[in-house]
């Protein structure tokens, strides 16, 4: 890669990790683990549990570590503009879910130094069979994630699950960087403006139902090269559809990345393709290093109709229509069978791949699609796990074998009903030619496959096609690009369409969009360097204060927006319904009821809001709490003020279209200076309302009155 790259200084990625459950008691309303179980199992628990589900010191050693390397992964992988100065986070929002996690006050007033990213790691267990989950819950002006709340289940953390534990820590930072419908509407062009285009959702007439697809540019551009899918048929990656709420929207489609670290379901062999690293990248806030990227099998080169086409129209080993059979895996790595499935009820219409509607293959998450999946010991390549290779049939497994379809037997036997058709053959590419070994005798393959017989066997070896194992491209792909247009741009019908700051027929040359609209110099290479207050390729974009996203706000070309959805997973909601769920909070927001206030979505995190956000809150605004000597002086009033504002700060008004949050109003901090001798700077716009503004656009009310 050459260093240009890393132009716009920009610095690994760095993290900094917070293991542990929230600081203080457990949060009232949650029991401990389970007191009256046989034998009582105590400790920090969620739900009734039994031992698997307490975290002890051997199991949070290995998560630690898991981390540190998870860390390290994407330390290589991506890359962010540095954090200028300490990382601050704002705790005006709760972080995380299931009760959240309080951040400690010195990442608030402090700020961590050189961390580009906060995890908060928990150990709490969950129901069902979810392993972990994540979540972001504070974002810098840009909308990128700066902190996010990872859970992992105690029942995992096994010794046996660790290689599962690397990949389920990777898929779920993935989340948190961005890969997420609430990120997606913070993602920035490369002009740093917010992007209008992330997913599109739109009816498909071949698939006959609803498809969301994400369609940024890097995402595309890795997709055609991955399935070969240069036609311009082909308009954006789909998401996953299935797997209910927590999956579906947030993966990608089962069905076309199978075995992708991004789908719905996470195991030992996954991998990390382009397209994931593609997704970040056009977040706008990293670069992505594709040579960290792994190889996808699933689907290369299977041209555009797989990616467009319903499964049942698959072709070879992406296929199969009954269950008798056996057959060689996509990539041939192992034998296998056909999982079809009786299920009790109807499948929809768009997944009837059989006459009998309530037949189909075994995952909802691949849209009932059938296809081969591997036997538990039917790998051709590990000799592990497989079963004993079948002398009689001149099998051999090991890393240079791949399965075969085959009536190969030795002369004088006669093939068991268990291995029909095919086998684990060793294979090599030499001379352009594919040669496939039986009972340690090679033989030449036709190039294009088809039937070899062996010395001392009946019955004949069908060769796969030269090219899908000896890792050339099938015949030249249709609609390939000249230089596959450098990366720097899409390719359709062989023709570069290149991206912003990008030229020239093959996209190889850097310039200076728009000479970097007077904002910035354009450098002798073709890139523009701007002058402070702006960013963006082009320079046009102004940068907004850091305070603007201290206080939740996230910036819109030089002006800090606060919507209510910038906040993780808070919504505008009726006033009326929140306040039954508050306890501190109550009184204050009922003398102030009307209309709708901005809170959490999710009533579990909506519970522990005040416990974790308004007290932080409340505590900062009255230090020490009313012992303190001069807070008894001035008693119940300061008291009640700190508290009312914290409580106004944490959980503000939404103007009448329900997205915008108002500020907190100006006479409310007037009347906390007042009623608690402080000095908080009423002028901060990012917070308060301008004094000349009206209280009926702001959040709260100031007894100045009483004061004066
Ligand atoms: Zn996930």
């Amino acid at each position: 890669m050459p260093d240009s790259f890393f132009f716009f200084f920009l610095l690994f990625l760095s993290f900094l990790f917070q293991l542990g459950e929230p600081t203080g008691a457990s949060f009232s309303g949650h029991p401990s683990c389970n007191p009256h179980g046989d034998p009582p199992v105590y400790g920090d628990c969620w739900y009734n549990c039994t031992l698997d589900d307490i975290a002890g010191e051997d199991k949070k050693h290995r998560l630690r570590k898991a981390l540190g390397q998870t860390a390290d992964w994407f330390r290589r992988a991506l890359a962010v503009e540095p954090v200028k100065g300490n990382l601050r986070l704002s705790g005006y929002s709760a972080c995380g879910q299931d009760g959240g996690v309080q951040l400690p006050r010195e990442y608030v007033e402090e700020g961590v130094a050189n961390a580009d990213l906060i995890l908060l790691v928990t150990t709490r267990p969950t129901t069902g069979n979810t392993l972990a989950w994540a979540v972001a819950c504070e974002r810098d002006q840009w909308g990128r994630a700066i902190a996010g709340h990872v859970n992992v289940a105690p029942r995992h953390l096994t010794a046996e699950a660790e290689t599962l534990l690397s990949a389920t820590l990777i898929h779920e930072v993935m989340h948190v960087l961005g890969f997420d419908p609430h990120a997606f509407a913070h993602f920035r062009d490369d002009r740093k403006r917010r992007r209008i285009r992330v997913t599109e959702q739109a009816t498909d007439e071949k698939l006959g139902r609803m498809v969301t697809k994400v369609v940024l540019p890097r995402v595309i551009m890795h997709s055609r090269y991955h399935y070969g899918a240069f036609s311009q048929n082909f308009t954006g990656l789909e998401l996953e559809d299935g797997g209910g709420r927590g999956t579906s929207g947030s993966h990608w489609e089962k069905r076309l990345l199978m075995n992708e670290i991004m789908t719905g379901s996470v195991d030992t062999r996954s991998v990390v393709s382009k397209m994931t690293l593609a997704l970040l990248e056009d977040s706008g806030w990293y670069r992505a290093n594709y040579s960290m990227s792994d190889h996808l099998d699933w689907g290369r080169n299977q041209g555009t109709e797989f990616v467009t086409s319903p499964c049942n129209h698959w072709k070879g080993p992406y296929h199969c229509n009954a269950t008798q059979i056996s057959g060689c895996t996509y990539n041939r790595e192992a034998e296998g069978y056909c999982p079809i499935v009786s299920y009790s009820g109807e499948l929809p219409q768009w997944a009837r791949y059989f006459p009998e509607a309530n037949k189909g293959g075994q995952s909802s998450l691949a849209d009932y699609c059938t296809y081969f999946v591997a036997y538990s010991d039917g790998s051709c390549t590990d000799t592990n796990s497989a079963r004993a290779p079948d002398r009689m049939l001149g099998e051999m497994r090991g890393s240079g074998s791949r399965c075969m379809a085959s009536s190969l037997v030795r002369s004088g036997f006669v093939r068991g009903s268990t291995t029909q058709g095919n086998g684990c053959y060793q294979h090599r590419c030499v001379n352009n030619t594919l040669e496939v070994a039986v009972d340690g005798i090679w033989k030449v393959c036709p190039e294009s496959g088809g039937p070899v017989q062996y010395p001392g066997f009946n019955g004949e070896l069908i060769c796969p096609a030269y090219h899908e194992l000896c890792h050339v491209d099938p015949v030249p792909l249709s609609g390939q690009c000249p230089n596959s247009c450098n990366f720097n741009g899409d390719c359709i019908d062989g023709k570069c369409h290149c991206f912003l700051g990008f030229e020239g027929y093959d996209c190889n040359l850097r310039s200076c969009p728009n000479n970097c609209v007077g904002h910035g110099e354009c450098l002798a290479d073709g890139v523009c360097e701007c002058e402070n207050g702006y960013t963006g390729i082009d320079c046009s974009t102004a940068v907004c204060d850091e305070q603007c996203s201290l206080h939740g706000g996230v910036c819109n070309n030089g002006e800090c927006e606060f919507r209510c959805s910038d906040y993780a997973g808070y919504t505008c909601q009726s006033s009326s319904s929140l306040l039954p769920n508050l306890l501190v909070c109550k009184d204050v927001l009922e003398k102030d009821a009307l209309g709708q206030h901005c809170a959490p979505s999710e009533l579990s995190i909506l519970q522990q809001l005040e416990e974790v956000v308004v007290m932080p809150n409340y505590q900062r605004l009255f230090p020490g709490g009313p012992r303190k000597f001069l807070n008894y002086i001035r008693g119940r009033d300061c008291d009640g003020a700190a508290k009312r504002l914290a409580c106004w700060i944490s959980i503000q008004k939404c103007d009448k279209d329900g997205d915008n949050r108002l500020r907190v109003c100006h006479s409310a901090c007037q009347s906390y200076n007042l009623a608690c001798g402080a000095s908080l700077d009423c002028s901060d716009q990012t917070l308060f309302s301008n004094e000349s503004e009206g209280e009926g656009l702001c959040t709260g009310w100031g007894e100045l009155d009483s004061w004066l």
